[in-house]
């Protein structure tokens, strides 16, 4: 980055940043040729990679301060979803140029996210091109307690840790198809810009989930992964799914399609025996009971009186058998 200098920019806007300042955990920040990461004995490193390309995950010419918030969370969730206790992240950015008032409003995002994970930036690399944003994030986790996608067994229940579609119904806002009014549009945008990692249900979730993992792909998309890790199917009752009036409001007739298969919804499903419920109740994190695991393969969808509903349009094909059914 020539005009104000790479090492200028990276002193300037992250290693000054709040989310950078020392702390337990991590022994070496900014600055070196790699940041060294402390982990107690008997304690695993949990490591995702989370990218993000203007016009592909988000629209060009974004709000810096939003987007930074963005590309932490959805980073940051796969953290939350392996039960992993936050510890840093780096952040390699490419950037057209290097605009003071756009990096000040990106690195305030990162900081406000970060601080809401508790994420240390702990190093990173700075280049110039169209705007990408790579965020890899570090977590630690005692070992054999990582909540894997393979474990859901028939009998568990599935659940998830908030509502779905919010974020999709968010998108002919966010693309400028419609103008935001009112409080529910302004609940909508911030699902889908400010999405918040579910990091305390994630850790609550140790040693009681079977399986999870967190939707970014769609419900239906994303519990398949979870039926063929496992080799299970996942029954999701329809009646169940927690819908927002936000999300009634905005998509109508569609707010069931947008929470069953819109993307970027940031929220875990997981699945549990049904005698661990009442130990999460007593964790204090909210969460949803919207279905059960059985024996066979794919994802079903089943309506109030038990009958299979799973939408047969193509799109919904590979989440089920040979036939497009579950
Ligand atoms: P190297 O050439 O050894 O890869 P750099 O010159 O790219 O190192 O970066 C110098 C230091 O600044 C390193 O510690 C690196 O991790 C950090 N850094 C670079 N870019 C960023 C960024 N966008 N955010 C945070 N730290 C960064
Ligand atoms: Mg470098």
């Amino acid at each position: 980055m020539a005009a104000l200098g790479e090492f200028a920019l990276i002193r300037q806007y992250f290693a000054a940043a709040a989310c950078a300042a020392p702390r337990p955990g991590v022994a070496l920040g900014i600055g070196d040729d790699c940041a060294l990461l402390h982990l107690p004995p008997g304690e695993r490193l949990a490591v995702s990679t989370d990218t993000q390309v203007a016009g592909v995950h988000f629209p060009h010419d974004p709000d810096p301060f939003l987007l930074a918030q963005r590309s932490l969370a959805a980073a940051a969730s796969d953290l939350a979803a392996m039960g992993a206790a936050p510890l840093g992240f780096t952040l390699a950015l490419t950037l057209p140029a290097a605009e003071p008032a756009w990096l000040e409003a990106f690195a305030r995002g990162l900081d406000v996210m970060a601080r809401a994970c508790r994420l240390s930036l702990i190093g990173g690399d700075t280049t110039r091109g169209p705007l990408n944003i790579n965020v890899t994030v570090f977590g630690s986790l005692p070992a054999g307690q990582a909540l894997l996608r393979s474990g859901a067994r028939p009998g568990d229940l599935l659940c998830i840790g908030g509502p779905t579609g919010e974020a999709a119904a968010a998108l002919p806002l966010v693309l400028g198809a419609r103008a935001a009014v009112g409080a529910g549009d302004a609940q909508l945008l911030a699902r889908y810009w400010t999405p918040q990692p579910q990091l305390a249900l994630g850790q609550a979730l140790r040693g009681l989930a079977s399986a999870a993992l967190d939707v970014s792909d769609g419900l239906l998309a994303d519990c398949g992964h979870i039926a063929t890790a496992s080799g299970v199917r996942l029954v999701v009752e329809a009646p169940r799914l927690p819908l927002s009036a936000a999300l009634r409001a905005a998509a109508g007739d569609q707010a069931l399609t947008l929470a069953l298969s819109g993307g970027d919804d940031y929220v875990l499903a997981f699945t549990l025996a049904p005698h661990a419920v009442s130990a999460l109740q007593v964790a204090g994190v909210p969460f949803h009971i919207v279905g059960r695991v059985e024996t066979g393969s794919g994802v079903a969808l089943h309506d109030g009186a038990g009958r299979d509903i799973t939408p047969a349009s193509s799109g919904y094909q590979h989440f089920g058998g040979a036939d497009g059914q579950a």
